[in-house]
């Protein structure tokens, strides 16, 4: 028979995936002899188990609960309903990863009638025994039932103002007896029946109650931000309660032992007297600083003091506890390991190191890696973000805080910031051309788009604060407005948005630089000593190759090209190119925009020392770079010698049903080789250059082929890259070195890698597409069915940003396995969104990646999962 219920003195702290963190660590607390009161946890399998039966507790976990029931009363010697001596106990809900979203918790449970009347008796503190009751049948209306906490909060309201008191402790046992029958009243009618007066049957409804808040709407949402598996399941604590509300020699409190803020080494917390359970965090009362409780329960505190160190050096990390105090007598009701923000995280890691309790290579495992992103952006000032209120909510697609006037184009957002106004630029959607202008911009709001629209990516690689897909949103680009929670939004009003939560606030909310504390700069540098796989950085300009070299980055994995047509006038040459209709034509042209690329890359290679720099040749479709403007289209046909309608109709011709599937990577190659002739060139001459300015510096060109499904692709488009490189440094007389790799991103591409793997010197895994081409959904559109994806269970995570380990992580498997045998020099990266995702990065270690590429900001990140993932 399967073992569904563990008392606290049969388990222990490493039991957490089976007692959840709660209860593994109640029964860590037992073992050491500390003093918890008793009691019992039923596992996250009978949860599981409560799913597979249809939402029901079966009968043997329904036997096994009501045995450790028995086991309890042995121990406490009380009795569960008993009218001399009775039996009450807490319900409280435990997963693995502590998780707020989650059922509230019970307490006093076991009350009913007559047992209040016994307690009120026998305690000569009727007061008490009616706070407990009143309170019990407030807590599980409102969590077992779902009868809403507004009623009986009313009703208290209602009771303090005809007393004329302003405190719950105000209220007299009379009072508190009353309010007890109001509340039942209620119960009975907003449910239909007497509110249960059987605590077996208050029981098993409170556990049922757990278990169903594992799938409520909060903990999905709260588990898809936070990485934690459907499956796991939560556990249940039933536990005899300690009574911190029997008078004034009694009190709750919790407490840290270091500063979650700040991570400063000291007891933090509070403590309020007279009180139970969530009176500390409900705010009701002004709890007194822990240093108080010293003076107001001096033995009390000297025993909590010695328990804060006993459990810091047992558990090797900074402790976050809730206790009791029962007339003086301490009570543990709970301790795990503290959350912290990202500064104390890597402060109280040093420390640790320090103090003798951790390695270096346990501090680096200690720090979660999501974390460091808010260290690496501007942020809002706390105090001010916290009075404001948000307008509205979006995805928070690119950390940061931004705030400033709204514009509604990439040239407003140029035009205004030159002449140094803080802009937000918010648009529809955000297209290759709108990049200066987002880099102008302090943040980006889209109306359209998931975590991988263009907006997104890019904003993320700039270190650029975005909010995406505000469908909240009324848009009226023409007249450049839009309304939003009421309110109509016009160019010049101010807005403010938090990339991180994806929260929308009107006017402005003051922001301050992000500072990277020495703590940082040791962490990084540990994790460093301990990983493997190397750390590079998706960076399109010197600029952004700078800063993710500050970061840490080794070395570019993926330079996007089509960035690079669209400065100054290049843009003006690239569409007389698309619209060119003989080679002659076309290699005028491109023609013009060599030199420019050629310095582009020429930046490049000297920000990156001799780090190696992999440059993906032009990707996207033709058409995101013809003129969509009037003025625009009628300056193309005037340079070229045709006629408005002629150009029009090239445009035309160019429009696809399909373009992520469409005219686009390599297929560009295919039709026009005259533009990778025209990148070879200016790739080659840039690094002969700097090679001869800079001999020590191991220049050596990665030149990567995007969208490769076939070998024959590769092998076409390789053969006058490779004549065109040969040549160019024949001419040069140089001996420079270079290798031509592919993009695997379309998944024939993994499934035939053997036979690409014979042509290619690299192999980069483009995550992105790959994603979409393996689910066949578009990246841009997925936002929209997504989340009825989460709710279907179908989905946990969103793909594109969490990589499918299960089928693209297998295409990815398969293509190393394949590639490797044929060409044992072939380098393996990854150059993805996924390439900044910690839970990716240890999959890309596991599957043997020589590393991982990511935007600039992401890199401390990509640094530290690949170590976490090394140790
Ligand atoms: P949460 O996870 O929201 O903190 P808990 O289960 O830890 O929920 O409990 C909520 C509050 O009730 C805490 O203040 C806790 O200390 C208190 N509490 C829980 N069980 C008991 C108990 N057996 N005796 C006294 N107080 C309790
Ligand atoms: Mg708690
Ligand atoms: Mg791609």
């Amino acid at each position: 028979m399967a073992k569904w219920v563990y008392m606290f003195t049969e388990g222990n702290a490493t039991m957490r995936n089976l007692l959840g963190g709660k209860g593994a660590n109640l029964a860590e607390m037992t073992n050491l002899g500390l003093p918890v009161p008793q009691g019992f946890t039923v596992t996250t399998e009978a949860c599981t188990q409560y799913y597979e039966d249809g939402r029901q507790i079966n009968d043997e976990i329904m036997g096994q609960i009501m045995e450790a029931i028995d086991k309890m009363e042995g121990i406490t010697g009380k009795k569960f309903g008993d009218k001399e001596n009775p039996l009450l106990v807490s319900v409280r809900s435990g997963a693995r990863a502590s998780m707020p979203g989650m059922m509230d918790t019970i307490l006093n449970l076991g009350l009913n009638e007559e047992v209040v009347e016994t307690l009120s008796k026998a305690s000569g503190n009727p007061r008490w025994a009616w706070d407990c009751y009143r309170r019990f049948i407030q807590m599980f209306s409102d969590v077992v039932m779902e009868v809403g906490k507004k009623y009986f909060e009313e009703l208290i309201d209602k009771m303090k103002a005809d007393r004329g008191v302003k405190q719950d402790v105000e209220l007299t046992a009379e009072d508190l007896k009353e309010l007890a029958n109001q509340f039942k009243a209620e119960y009975k009618e907003k449910i239909g029946a007497d509110f249960p007066s059987d605590p077996k049957e208050q029981l098993m409804e409170a556990v049922k109650a757990v278990f169903r808040s594992w799938d409520n709407p909060r903990a999905n949402v709260y588990r898809r931000d936070n990485d934690i598996p459907y499956s796991w399941g939560t556990a249940v604590n039933v536990q005899m309660m300690a009574f911190g509300n029997m008078g004034d020699d009694c009190g709750t409190g919790v407490a840290f032992t270091r500063d979650p803020a700040t991570g400063e080494n000291g007891l933090f917390g509070e403590f309020l007297t007279n009180a139970q359970g969530e009176d500390v965090v409900a705010g009701v009362r002004t709890p007194m600083h822990i240093s108080e409780m010293e003076e107001k329960f001096p033995e009390a505190f000297v025993q909590f003091k010695q328990v804060c160190e006993t459990l810091e050096k047992h558990y090797r990390d900074m402790q976050d506890m809730e206790f009791t105090v029962e007339h003086g007598k301490l009570y543990m009701l709970q301790t795990r390991n503290g959350k912290r923000t990202a500064k104390a995280a890597l402060k109280i890691a040093c420390d640790l190191v320090d103090e003798g309790m951790r390695t270096e290579e346990e501090a680096v495992a200690m720090i979660d890696p999501r974390n460091l992103d808010s260290l690496l952006h501007p942020q809002f000032d706390a105090a001010a973000l916290k009075a404001a209120t948000p307008m509205a909510k979006a995805l928070g697609a690119s950390p940061g805080a931004a705030c400033g006037k709204i514009v509604f184009t990439a040239d407003d957002a140029v035009e205004w910031a030159a002449r140094g106004e803080k802009v937000v630029l918010v648009r529809l959607e955000t297209s290759p051309e709108d990049i200066t202008g987002m880099k102008s911009a302090q943040g980006i709001l889209t109306v359209r788009g998931g975590m991988t629209s263009h907006a997104a990516v890019v904003a993320r690689g700039m270190g650029t604060c975005c909010v995406s897909g505000c469908g909240d949103i009324t848009m009226d680009e023409a007249n450049k407005k839009f309304t939003l929670a009421g309110k109509e939004y016009h160019e010049g009003d101010c807005i403010s948005l938090d990339g991180s939560t994806g929260n929308i606030y009107d006017g402005i909310i003051p922001t301050v630089d992000a500072t990277i504390a020495g703590e940082f700069g040791r962490i990084m540098g540990w994790a460093d000593k301990y990983r493997t796989m190397k750390v590079r950085t998706n960076a399109d300009t010197p600029a952004d190759a700078k800063k993710a070299r500050e970061l840490g980055a080794e070395g570019i994995g993926l330079c996007r090209t089509e960035h690079m047509f669209f400065e100054g006038n290049r843009i003006d040459a690239f569409r007389e190119m698309i619209c060119s209709e003989t080679v002659e034509e076309r290699e005028a042209a491109l023609a013009k925009i060599l030199p420019e690329q050629q310095g582009d890359f020429e930046k490049l290679y000297e920000a990156l020392e001799g780090n190696p720099v992999t440059i993906r040749f032009l990707d996207p479709p033709l058409h995101e770079f013809v003129p969509t403007e009037e003025e625009d289209i009628k300056k193309l046909a005037d340079a070229q010698g045709k006629t408005v309608e002629q150009i029009k109709a090239i445009i035309d011709g160019l429009h696809e049903f399909n373009p992520m599937m469409g005219h686009r990577g390599c297929r560009l190659a295919v039709t026009y080789p005259e533009i990778a002739k025209m990148q070879t060139s200016a790739v080659i001459r840039a690094a002969i250059n700097v090679k001869k300015a800079h001999p020590d510096w191991n220049v050596k060109p990665e030149i990567m082929i995007p969208l490769v499904g076939d070998i024959k692709e590769l092998k076409y488009v390789k053969k006058f890259v490779v004549e065109t490189a040969d040549a160019e440094i024949a001419a040069a007389g140089s001996d420079l070195e270079y290798e031509v790799g592919t993009m695997i991103e379309i998944p024939r591409a993994a499934l035939t890698a053997d036979d690409i793997a014979k042509e290619a010197d690299f192999f980069c895994f483009g995550t992105n597409d790959l994603t979409q081409m393996t689910y066949g959904f578009s990246r841009d559109d997925a936002g929209k069915f997504l989340d009825a994806y989460y709710d279907a269970k179908i989905f946990e995570n969103d793909p594109f940003a969490k990589l499918d380990q299960t089928g693209v992580g297998k295409l990815m498997n398969m293509a190393i396995e394949l590639g490797k045998p044929v060409n044992p020099n072939l380098h393996v990266g990854i150059c993805g969104e996924h390439g900044g995702d910690p839970s990716s990065v240890e999959f890309c270690n596991k599957i043997g990646l020589d590393y991982v590429s990511c935007s600039p900001f992401r890199v401390p990140i990509a640094r530290l999962a690949a170590a976490q993932a090394a140790i």
